[in-house]
């Protein structure tokens, strides 16, 4: 027996006209329920709904948004348990990390609870006697949030958290393929007192959902996060049509391993930032930068270390990977995986695992003698996929590091504070990690990266507020 789950518009739930059938790729006899899709015309009334509760939401006391935000917020950690597996269940990250994303979601909504009754302005002097310059910020108004599958809960919390502190109303329009987690959190909101519109959310498929939000004169901003070409053409059609934009993409993070490193810390930081969440993270250390003097005890130690990780149900308690998210991207981490064989890579790993159970179960893949000009070094896997490139040395491994279209995190594992602190200061992205995993971030302090990987106004942190607030200087004659 499965549950429908309807849309939610204008403070009621609503079916669709259609559903999608969203299925644990753990066991794929598993139905995690069915998800109503909307139609354009419903998109139309969430957006007019949200439009309709932005004058009033928008002049509420910060006492009214800190008090929805923070009982949102309890209610995530309180439930962190049981939605933290049923993440893991549609999504296919294991129950720890699943429980670890909720639980990050609910300290997301805490923050900006705070940041609700942070928001000031300034008083300037005037350059011109008996007059008083203010500047202030004011919400947006309608903001559409279009989001990806590989963070169900959290992407969505950490675009609807800053968007209601500051006084927007949202449309959210989660990914198709795990829409609920997304409708967990809306559920959450409403009945942390979120007033009617305020909130609305909309499932369904990108391309009639997304592109509704995307063409309506009523929306006034779009945050997005996802692909390079999804996030591309959003870009511009919201540029034509005069709306804000914030985009965050992909990436092809560089993790450098210097001869002076650690070589346990690095194995571990590599372990860690290419396989955990089975690989699926836009800040996945996809590239391993080893130089020469530690490149062979490197490769050595990281296949014996992946020896002892266990692929298989998400939900299983001692799992460490979970599995590929759906058939189509286990299709594209093996064609990846066979270019890169190819092209000259040595594989280790990345065959589908046997005996884990009916889902997409791929072991996790190491491709050694590599180059940065191959395919698996341009262009993003999003599996648990890593290839190592072979670097003379440190000036080298930076030049190659830099020798990419993204630019969102970038890690370097070394015990020298000299090469840390130039790598610090020279790599272009917009995180850097030092003997630590490119991926696994903060809450509080900004998200986000340069070239490819980023348009806009960074996400998270009270940075958050450049996107979803406007200035206004006023000038007062005394
Ligand atoms: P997509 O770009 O395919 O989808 C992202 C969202 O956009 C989904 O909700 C999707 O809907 C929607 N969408 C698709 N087409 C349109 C359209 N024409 N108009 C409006 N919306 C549309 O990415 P994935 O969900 O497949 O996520 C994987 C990708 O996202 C990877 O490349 C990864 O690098 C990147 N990513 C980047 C992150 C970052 O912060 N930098 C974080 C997470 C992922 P639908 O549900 O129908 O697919």
């Amino acid at each position: 027996m499965s549950n429908t789950f309807a849309n939610f518009i204008d403070g009621e739930w609503v079916d669709g006209p259609d559903v999608s059938v969203n299925i644990n790729p753990s066991n794929l006899d598993d139905v995690v329920g069915e998800f109503a899709r909307a139609d354009a015309e419903q998109v139309e009334r969430a957006i007019r709904a949200a439009a309709d509760a932005f004058p009033s939401w928008s002049v509420s006391t910060p006492q009214q948004r800190f008090d929805v935000l923070d009982r949102a917020g309890s209610a995530l950690l309180a439930r962190k348990e049981d939605l933290g597996r049923l993440l893991a269940r549609e999504e296919g990250k294991t129950v720890a990390e699943g429980i670890g994303e909720v639980g990050r979601a609910g300290q997301i909504f805490k923050f900006f609870a705070g940041e609700a009754l942070r928001i000031g302005g300034e008083i300037v002097p005037s350059v011109r006697p008996g007059m008083t310059v203010e500047v202030t910020r004011e919400p947006l108004g309608v903001i559409g949030l279009i989001t990806p599958w590989n963070f169900p809960v959290a992407i969505p919390a950490w675009k609807i958290a800053p968007a209601l502190a500051y006084g927007n109303c949202v449309v959210l329009k989660p990914a198709d393929l795990v829409p609920a987690s997304a409708w967990e959190l809306v559920k959450i909101i409403a009945e942390a007192g979120a007033p009617r519109g305020v909130v609305n959310l909309v499932m369904g498929r990108g391309a009639v959902v997304g592109e509704a939000l995307v063409s309506s004169p009523l929306v006034d901003a779009i945050s997005f996060t996802g692909s390079v070409a999804t996030g591309r053409a959003i870009a511009a059609r919201c540029v034509e049509s005069g709306k804000k934009i914030q985009l965050e993409m992909g990436g092809k993070n560089p993790m450098v391993v210097l001869d002076d490193a650690d070589l346990d810390v690095a194995v571990e930081a590599c372990i860690n930032g290419s396989f955990f969440s089975t690989g699926q993270r836009c800040t996945a250390s996809s590239r391993l930068i080893v130089t020469e003097g530690i490149h062979d005890r490197f490769v050595e130690a990281m296949k014996a270390r992946m020896s002892t990780l266990k692929v298989g149900d998400a939900l299983v308690p001692d799992t460490h990977i979970g599995p590929v998210v759906d058939a189509k991207q286990l299709q594209q981490d093996e064609d990846y995986i066979r270019i890169a064989r190819e092209q000259g890579g040595e594989v280790f790993g990345g065959g589908r695992v046997q005996n884990a159970g009916k889902g997409y179960f791929l072991a996790p893949a190491l491709i050694t003698g590599t180059d940065n000009s191959m395919r698996i070094n341009r262009e993003e896997v999003f599996g648990p996929v890593a290839s190592v490139v072979k670097a003379k040395d440190y000036d080298e491994a930076l030049v190659l590091a830099n020798d990419t279209e993204f630019g969102l995190s970038a890690g370097i594992c070394t015990t020298s504070l000299r090469h840390a602190t130039h790598f610090k200061r020279h790599v272009r992205a917009g995180m850097v990690m030092v003997n630590t995993a490119t991926a696994g971030v903060d809450y509080h302090v900004p998200f986000g990266g340069r070239k490819g990987s980023s348009y806009g106004p960074r996400e998270q942190g009270s940075y958050a507020r450049e996107f979803y607030t406007v200035v206004k200087t006023a000038y007062v004659a005394a």
